[in-house]
């Protein structure tokens, strides 16, 4: 079990109803750490470039545009297997397919507007880790401040 990184975005569906905090809860809840956080509206050349290996879809155009329609909520967690494990939390491509209880489960119906994105290999979430946040994330250990010590 290895302690990867990943990034997960909250796409510009997600973030118009107001989604970006039940997703970043779900991972927190979870255990996992977070590591970057940023709001921003995406360029076509850069969705294009973090898409790339969907070029060839009828549907890319469309994710293009969906995709660039508003910001999006982008995130570099950390945690064991937290690849696959975030992928398991963010639900099935389709909606529809997607069991109760997964982000696009509970709140959404069509594979255009499935709300959240999840990097799908360790290799691949490090690709989009230097594409999204080419300045680079921080790198933390959540107990070494001992912030929530009562003796302050
Ligand atoms: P993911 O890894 O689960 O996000 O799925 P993919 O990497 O296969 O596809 C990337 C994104 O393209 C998906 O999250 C959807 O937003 C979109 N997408 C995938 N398949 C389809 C499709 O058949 N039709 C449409 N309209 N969009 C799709
Ligand atoms: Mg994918």
């Amino acid at each position: 079990m290895a302690t990867e990184r990943t990034y997960i975005m909250v796409k510009p569906d997600g973030v118009e109803r107001g989604l970006v905090g039940e997703i970043i809860k779900r991972f927190e809840n979870k255990g996992y750490q977070l590591l970057a956080l940023q709001m921003i509206k995406p360029t076509k050349e850069l969705l294009e470039e973090h898409y790339t290996d969907l070029k060839e879809k009828p549907f890319f155009p469309g994710l293009i545009k969906y995709m660039s329609a508003g910001p999006v909520v982008g995130m570099v967690w950390i945690g064991k297997d937290i690849v696959k494990v975030g992928r398991r939390l963010l639900g099935e491509t389709n909606p529809l397919a997607s069991n109760p209880g997964t982000i696009r489960g509970d709140f959404g119906i069509d594979v255009g507007r499935n709300l959240c994105h999840g990097s799908d290999s360790p290799d691949n979430a490090e690709r989009e880790i230097s594409l999204w946040f080419p300045n680079g994330v921080v790198q933390w250990d959540p107990t070494e401040n001992n912030m929530t010590q009562k003796d302050l």
